[in-house]
């Protein structure tokens, strides 16, 4: 039986910005996935700071950067879920829309590993689905001896942005800056909703 992969992207996307979307396109490729699927979070639990744009704007955010990418995605399950979000409920949500993919993988950057083991139920989470780790710049290389069976490291496009270094430009009014690593329609949105000022 051929592989139907589904890739999982899951972030804040607080804004999405085009270090994300890079790796989305670089994943379907590399990848030859079914479909990418880009799946902003309601309340990220391993995460001390709550998204400062709302779960519904993250979410628009997401639709207008990925509107014209082929074989992208966006899913609003955790969106739905009116509570924490586990990784482990999206991969069992995204199921039932994908019944007939027959891989899972769920994509993170280099900066997540650390973090990994303490995901909630994670000896249930490694049975449904492999994992895709993406070098991230400035974050250090992952020991793939620490990571569970069959993971794939990604160099990605190594592009050096962060949702939270775009936050502080947009807070500072260097919204040229912020210009250059943001799709224009995200860009245009996050002005006229007055985002992140
Ligand atoms: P923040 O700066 O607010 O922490 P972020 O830019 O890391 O945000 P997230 O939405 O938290 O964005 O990221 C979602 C996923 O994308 C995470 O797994 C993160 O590691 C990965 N990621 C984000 N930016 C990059 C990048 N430039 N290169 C590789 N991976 C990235």
């Amino acid at each position: 039986m051929s592989p139907r992969r589904v890739v999982v992207f899951g972030g804040t996307f607080d804004p999405i910005h085009n270090g994300h979307i890079a790796i989305a396109k670089c994943l379907r490729d590399e990848l030859e996935a079914e479909s990418v699927v880009m799946v902003p979070t309601r309340r990220p639990w391993l995460r001390s700071e709550a998204p400062i744009a709302s779960p519904e704007d993250r979410l628009r955010m997401v639709e207008l950067a990925v509107e014209n990418e082929c074989r992208i995605e966006v899913s609003n399950v955790d969106i739905l879920r009116d509570k924490t979000t586990y990784s482990i409920d999206t991969v069992n949500d995204l199921r039932e829309h994908y019944a007939a993919a027959n891989q899972f993988t769920f994509a993170i950057g280099t900066d997540t590993v650390p973090d990994l083991h303490r995901w909630h139920r994670f000896d249930e989470l490694v049975k449904e689905c492999t994992f895709t780790v993406v070098q991230r710049p400035g974050s250090p290389l992952v020991d793939t001896a620490s990571l569970p069976d069959a993971t794939q490291v990604v160099r990605g496009p190594m592009i050096k942005v962060s949702a939270s270094e775009i936050r502080s430009m947009i807070r500072h009014g260097d919204l040229a800056n912020a210009a250059n690593v943001l799709p224009e329609s995200v860009i245009r949105f996050i002005i006229e909703a007055s985002l992140y000022q």
